[in-house]
């Protein structure tokens, strides 16, 4: 070869490196960007061509060239695009084929997959014209098409339905030169009026719109209600009125058809919608479409973050605390990090909104590297809802509810209004005991008790999915003895519709929700507003909003006042307060009564006296002064095996490796829940007061800890910014 050229190809495999190859034997070498199907040992494999190279560490001669270039018609991931996959791979020290693959379509991960052709539109020739002016005919249905075609240009939607072969009558058309066909012109915003906008929103609006075309993140924390949404529609309006893209990530839960239509009819648009529940060629439609620059609004979960959008002028990124951002196995990115990240090297705004913003969030917009936009009230002139603790220590209680908190229940229906249950619990009783011999059913792969699902007379494990058939008599000792003990919602919905026969009672949770469509159901009826009772898990707490609600009984949170995670609090102070948000979102006033055997606690009392915001700002001072993040950095070495000796072992030998430095190493410890599905996880903390610090050591440690050779009986992982333990 006269200039030297090497292929830097991404490939599906879970080694830390890209792969060299020669050019193809034929035609010019793949640009970045482009997917090529490589020999890999015995196997062939599609990849991604990240660059190409004058060097390459192998000798040309061990060199094999590419296949197949699969994209002929060029790259289908942009320069920009690859660097922030680069990015990734490098910051989160994954391997980065899985990173790359990982953001295509499942469909384009195949040979055989394309990007979808661009849909066409269908007019008249003029001889199809001429046609149309001469009688019918003995080809009726191809006469019918072409009256079809008459109004003008015409999508193949509208065509579908006449004849039964309407592409045939098509193709016949086009043949005999009466109809042509070109590309179909992209969906045009056509957006309807909001309301007029409160001075809060206004400001917020004003001061994003000031910054398009530029990168700037803005926290945009509002109150539950205070119409965040609202702001995030006059933005995407803007972006799309110019011609831009724009995408916006939301929790699992939150794509809900609700929020859909609220786009679809303030924006007259329809959203390309894009999240892991999808058919393979659905989501390759939508991200073929987004790709291509077609899809003007791209909505979806933590996924569609890696959605190629040519034209994207801002990013939002909705209830940007929510867990669900986070991908906790495999590739363990921060959706919410990386989307910032994103929107950095696009030179363009990002939104995150919150009514409880994550302490990440809040410690930067503390420290003025976020714009901080507060919209204190909400937008329906509402009032927040009023809270009261029911101190359970001296009540009376059946099956979790205190008599007190059954009748404010009651009190609330009785007046025609709509009143929630929530207990993060699913399932009948957590524990089936045996109340002779004290045996309870516990999982046998993980430190975890089985759930008791009585309907379906089964012991499930919520956190292997383990489940078997529920004994009738005590394994232990035979007795006919066995009572479920603690309180789930399939319980709590019983024990309502006994105390409520009158009511519908309404159970949220996984198991009532698992069928397509019930959750919405769910939701809609709630929100015809008539009188109803709603007992459920968290997924009660997102977004959802009730106008009828008045009440909300929330069972049970103690045992996050006393956990050895310091995530606890945030996470139960950001329940509580989206809970309670669920309350008074129209023109009722809402109440919210808290069950605590601590309402002494001082975390209640700031949360509940002062507010999610001051309660955030004392938790975030506790952070600093012990140096956790966001005040500082993190980093788990993360192993897992069946056996327990094995996990220490490496973790030992590994902490041994680890390179002198500023960073401080801690462990091996047990995972919070050590053994699950049958395996004993344990980690290894890095904690340093500087990023650059805990980086530069991890990267020069992990090459070590590859070498070792304990290492090959454990799974393991590196896990950057880490949210559980
Ligand atoms: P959030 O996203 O903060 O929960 P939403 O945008 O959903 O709030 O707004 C809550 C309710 O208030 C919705 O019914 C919305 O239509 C309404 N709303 C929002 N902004 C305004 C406004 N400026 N004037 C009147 N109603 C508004
Ligand atoms: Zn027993
Ligand atoms: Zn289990």
């Amino acid at each position: 070869m006269s200039t030297a050229c090497f292929v830097q190809v991404a490939l599906p495999v879970p080694l830390p490196q890209l792969f060299d190859y020669l050019p193809p034997r034929e035609g010019p070498p793949p640009r970045a960007g482009t997917r090529v199907l490589v020999p890999f040992g015995r196997r062939q494999l599609v990849g991604v061509v990240t660059g190409l190279s004058v060097h390459s560490d192998v000798p040309a001669d061990k060199l094999l060239p590419v296949d197949e270039v699969l994209d002929s018609t060029g790259p289908i991931l942009d320069e920009r695009f690859l660097r922030l996959l680069r990015w990734c791979w490098q910051y989160y020290k994954h391997a980065p084929g899985e990173v790359v693959i990982g953001a295509l379509p499942p469909a384009l991960r195949k040979a055989v997959g394309t990007l979808p052709p661009a849909p066409r539109q269908y007019a008249l020739t003029e001889a199809g014209q001429e046609r149309l002016r001469e009688p019918v005919g003995r080809a009726p249905v191809q006469y019918e098409m072409l009256a079809a075609l008459a109004a003008g240009p015409v999508g193949e939607q509208r065509l579908v339905t006449i004849g039964c072969q309407w592409r045939k009558t098509l193709a016949s058309l086009v043949d005999k030169g009466w109809a042509a066909s070109e590309p179909a012109a992209p969906d045009q915003p056509r957006p309807a009026s909001g309301p007029t906008l409160t001075a809060d929103q206004r400001a917020a609006v004003a001061a994003i719109e000031a910054d398009f075309g530029r990168f700037r993140c803005h926290l945009l924390d509002g109150v539950t209600g205070s119409g965040k949404t609202e702001v995030y529609l006059c933005l995407l309006e803007a972006v799309l009125e110019a011609g831009g893209q724009a995408l916006v990530l939301v929790p699992e839960i939150g794509l809900t058809p609700q929020l859909l239509r609220r786009f679809r009819k303030r924006l007259g648009l329809e959203p390309a919608v894009i999240h892991s529940g999808l058919s393979a060629g659905a989501r390759l439609e939508a991200w073929g479409a987004a790709q291509a620059g077609r899809a003007p609004l791209v909505v979806g979960t933590r996924s569609a973050l890696f959605t190629p959008m040519p034209r994207i002028g801002l990013m939002i990124l909705d209830e940007e605390h929510d867990a669900s951002f986070k991908q906790q196995d495999g590739f363990r990115y921060s959706a919410r990090d990386v989307a910032v990240k994103r929107a950095a090297e696009l030179e363009i705004p990002i939104v995150l909104g919150s009514a409880t913003p994550s302490l990440e969030s809040l410690h930067n917009a503390v420290e003025k590297r976020y714009s901080w936009h507060r919209l204190r009230e909400r937008a329906t002139q509402a009032a927040l809802p009023s809270w009261r603790v029911l101190d359970i220590r001296h009540q009376e209680m059946v099956g979790g509810l205190a008599t007190a908190a059954v009748d404010a229940i009651a009190e609330t229906l009785a007046r025609g209004e709509q009143a929630m249950v929530f207990l993060n619990r699913r399932g009948y009783a957590p524990v089936l005991m045996c109340q002779s011999c004290g045996w309870h059913g516990s999982c046998e792969r993980c430190d975890a008790n089985l759930t008791w699902h009585r309907a379906a007379g089964r012991l499930v494990c919520h956190h292997c999915g383990s489940q078997r058939r529920a004994p009738a008599l005590c394994p232990e000792c035979r007795a006919d003895a066995l009572v479920g003990a603690g309180e789930g919602t399939q319980q709590l919905e019983e024990l309502l519709e006994k105390r409520f026969p009158n009511v519908p009672i309404l159970r949220f949770d996984r198991d009532a929700t698992a069928r397509k469509g019930v959750l919405d159901q769910l939701i809609e009826e709630v929100r015809s507003g008539a009188p109803c009772l709603l007992v459920g898990t968290q997924m009660l707490a997102k977004g959802h909003h009730f106008p009828g609600m008045t009440l909300v009984v929330i069972v049970n949170i103690d045992q996050a006042l006393y956990s050895v995670d310091y995530r606890a609090l945030e996470r139960m102070g950001q329940m509580i307060e989206q809970v309670a948000g669920r309350a008074g979102r129209s023109d009722r006033p809402g109440t919210v009564i808290l069950q605590t055997l601590h309402p002494e606690h001082a975390a209640l009392e700031l949360l509940l006296g002062k507010g999610y915001g001051a309660y955030a700002r004392w938790l975030l001072e506790e952070r600093r002064q012990a140096g956790l993040p966001p005040a500082g950095y993190q980093a788990l070495l993360r192993a897992e095996a069946h056996d327990r000796v094995v996990v220490e072992q490496f973790l030992r030998d590994a902490a041994a490796v680890f390179p002198a430095g500023d960073t401080r190493l801690s462990g091996p410890m047990p995972a919070l829940m050590e053994r699950l599905g049958g395996r004993s996880r344990m980690y290894l903390v890095l904690q340093a007061a500087r990023r650059a610090d805990l980086h530069r050591q991890v990267d020069a440690w992990l090459p070590r800890v590859r070498e070792l050779r304990a290492g090959r009986k454990v799974r393991w992982a590196i896990d950057v910014d880490p949210q559980e333990l």
